[in-house]
C-alpha cells in the first residue's frame, strides 16, 4: 500500500511499503513522477487518483531502491551515468532486498533485467509541465550520476538520496566526501525554500543544506567510527556524526576513502 502525503499545493509524496518515495508533481499539461520507489507497490495506480494527466517519470539514481517500479510505466529516464548500476543487479538479490527493507513476507515482486527496458538515458536539461518550468540539475556524490529536479515557480528541490542529511558516499557508484561538498556548494547559488528526498515524506529546509557543508569541513582529520548499514544493499562504511539537533547530520564514507584519510 502507498501512503501518499500532500506537502505543497501540486505536490506529494507517494511513499511504499519499503519507505522507498515517489514524489509527484502535477503542471496543467503533465504530471512529473520522480523515483518509482522499491517497486513492491503499484505506484502507477496510486498516482492514478491523483492526476488523469500525461506522465514524465524520472529517476533521481540507478539505486534499486528508486527504480524498482520502473517497469509500471512505458517510458523512464535514468541519468545515463548511472547506467553501470543495472549491470550488477539480479532477480534474486533485489527480492531479497526488498523483502528485508519491507519486513513483510512478499515474494511478488518480479524485478529483472527485461524489467528495465522501459529505462532510457536522460538526455534534456530541462522540461514544462505546463505552467511549470523543471530544471535537471546534477546532484553528484550519493552517485556520480545523481541528479535533483529545481522547479523554480515553487522555489521546490527534488533531490533524491543526494541531499539526505545523514550523507552516504558508501553505495555503488558513489564519488567522495569532496564531491559531495562540491555539489552542496552549487546548491546555495539555487533558489529554493525547500527540499524533497527519497525517504521521507517531509519538506527539509533549504538552510538544512549549510549544516551539511559544516559537517563535511569540521569531519577532515576527525574520527570516523565503522558503520555497518543496516538495511539493503548492507555495505559498510565509516560515519562521522555532527550534530543532533533537530535532524541528525552526518556522512558516511566508504573503506577505500577512509583508507586515504
Ligand atoms: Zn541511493
Amino acid at each position: 500500500m502507498i501512503t501518499i502525503t500532500k506537502v505543497l499545493q501540486n505536490v506529494y509524496v507517494l511513499k511504499d511499503r519499503a519507505g522507498c518515495c515517489g514524489n509527484l508533481v502535477v503542471g496543467k499539461d503533465r504530471a512529473l513522477l520522480f523515483d518509482t520507489g522499491s517497486g513492491i507497490d503499484n505506484m502507477k495506480e496510486a498516482l492514478r487518483r491523483i492526476t488523469e494527466l500525461p506522465l514524465i517519470v524520472v529517476n533521481s539514481h540507478g539505486h534499486f531502491d528508486h527504480i524498482g517500479g520502473n517497469c509500471q510505466f512505458e517510458h523512464v529516464y535514468l541519468p545515463k551515468l548511472d547506467f553501470p548500476i543495472l549491470e550488477n543487479y539480479d532477480t534474486k538479490m533485489l527480492n531479497r532486498w526488498i523483502r528485508d527493507m519491507s519486513k513483510e513476507n512478499i515474494w511478488t515482486y518480479l524485478a529483472s533485467p527485461k524489467d528495465w527496458e522501459c529505462i532510457h538515458p536522460l538526455e534534456f536539461e530541462d522540461f514544462d509541465l505546463g505552467g511549470m518550468e523543471c530544471r535537471i540539475i546534477s546532484l553528484k556524490g550519493h552517485t556520480e550520476g545523481s541528479i535533483g529536479i529545481w522547479i523554480p515557480s515553487l522555489k521546490l528541490l527534488l533531490s533524491g538520496d543526494a541531499l539526505t542529511p545523514v550523507m552516504c558516499l558508501n553505495f555503488q557508484n558513489h564519488l567522495s566526501s569532496q564531491a559531495q561538498y562540491e555539489t552542496l556548494v552549487q546548491v546555495q547559488e539555487l533558489e529554493f525554500d525547500v527540499y524533497l528526498t527519497s525517504h521521507q515524506s517531509m519538506l527539509y529546509p533549504k538552510s538544512l543544506t549549510r549544516r551539511m557543508m559544516k559537517c563535511i569541513e569540521s569531519s577532515r582529520g576527525r574520527k570516523f567510527h565503522f558503520y555497518q548499514y543496516p538495511y539493503p544493499p548492507y555495505t559498510n562504511g565509516w560515519i562521522y556524526l555532527d550534530s543532533l539537533e533537530d535532524e541528525p547530520v552526518a556522512l558516511i564514507i566508504s573503506e577505500e576513502e577512509k583508507e586515504k584519510m
